[in-house]
């Protein structure tokens, strides 16, 4: 691992950029989207409710939940948080591309998407500009409740970006630099500023551009390999329902309270800026991300396990795809800035 200097929240050249209040959704569209985003997986979720009630769980239904929990939250923390939005290690293009499909298997928007919104959450956390913060302009316990539900449920409807940010990729497919120079000050194009190394990036951006294959392949591949273990269209039924359906919603809603419960539940030991706490049940949910603290003060590291009782599955797995030759350059902060860094010295 390699030591840098500084750490940045992203390798962007482009300064931090003031912020102006969203275009709202209209009401009709707001509904479509809470549906969209909310409503259809938590109807996945009572699905697999509904199918425990009648026939129960087998070990081979929670095996490959399990599995398809794991694989979508790799591509999710390793992939699209600390490689995609915060490079915080280098590796091969045919890895590179496994990390972008694991994660877009998630369903949580395409790998420069969410490495857009992540961004912008950095260079404005806890502050205006902030698009997921649950204490932005909340005062008192009322306030903090409902800031903590808009974080963990809501948010996304203060970001109509995320509608059109797909669209002006395509637009901008054969001049990135027109898209990086533009003057627009639309949030899409203000979120897209922020990923100058991804967007240069062609074939990434071509791989990005299958996003909508990427989410049916994280349904389709479960569904297969239950109705393959089990030879019949029962089997395939539940792989889909737990493999896809109960592990989608399961996996956002872990994701979502990183915004939610990252910033609000969890002790604060190094000196970070903002509300960012290290939570040790949201760490191992979200195979490190909530050590939340850690991540805010040191983004660009590639591990977020600094004291040696915190356990890191990510960082792990990195650790281990680097003696296999698979990544390399793993960046981390000095000992010096660890120490300087912590609120207890
Ligand atoms: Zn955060
Ligand atoms: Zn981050």
């Amino acid at each position: 691992m390699s030591a840098l200097p500084s750490f940045s929240s992203a390798p962007s050249s482009t300064p931090a950029e003031p912020t102006q209040t969203p275009e709202p959704l209209s009401g009709a569209r707001r509904a479509l989207v809470l549906f969209v985003v909310q409503g259809l997986p938590l109807l996945g979720f009572c699905a697999g409710v509904w199918l425990f009630l009648r026939e129960g769980v087998s070990g081979w239904d929670l095996g490959l939940m399990g599995a398809m929990y794991l694989l979508t939250m790799v591509g999710i923390e390793v992939g699209f948080h600390r490689y995609f939005a915060h490079r915080t290690f280098e590796t091969t293009r045919p890895l590179r591309a496994l990390f972008l499909i694991l994660g877009s298997m998630a369903g949580q928007g395409s790998a420069l998407l969410w490495s857009a919104v992540h961004r912008t959450h950095h260079a404005h956390t806890d502050q205006p500009g902030d698009l997921h913060s649950p204490l932005l302009g909340r005062r008192g316990f009322w306030g903090g409740l409902r800031g903590f539900f808009w974080a963990q449920f809501l948010w996304y409807l203060e970001v109509p970006a995320i509608g059109r940010f797909g669209r002006l990729l395509d637009r901008y497919r054969a001049s990135p630099a027109d898209l990086l120079a533009s003057r627009e000050e639309d949030q899409a194009h203000r979120i897209a500023r922020t990923l100058p190394d991804l967007l240069r990036d062609e074939p990434l951006v071509r791989l990005n551009q299958r996003y909508g294959t990427w989410v049916l392949l994280g349904f389709a591949l479960p569904t297969l390999a239950g109705g393959l273990v089990t030879g019949s269209w029962a089997g395939a039924l539940r792989g889909l329902v737990w493999g896809g359906l109960v592990r989608y919603y399961v996996v956002q809603q872990v994701t979502f309270a990183i915004n939610s419960v990252g910033h609000t539940m969890g002790v604060r030991s190094l000196n970070s800026r903002d509300t960012s706490r290290n939570n040790v049940v949201m760490a191992l949910l979200t195979l490190g991300a909530g050590w939340h603290n850690n991540h805010h003060a040191f983004p660009g590291s590639a591990r977020v396990d600094f004291r040696w009782w915190q356990v890191d599955l990510g960082g792990l797995l990195l650790r281990l795809l680097a003696r296999l030759g698979l990544v390399w350059d793993l960046r981390e902060p000095s000992p010096e800035a660890l120490l300087a860094a912590r609120l207890d010295r």
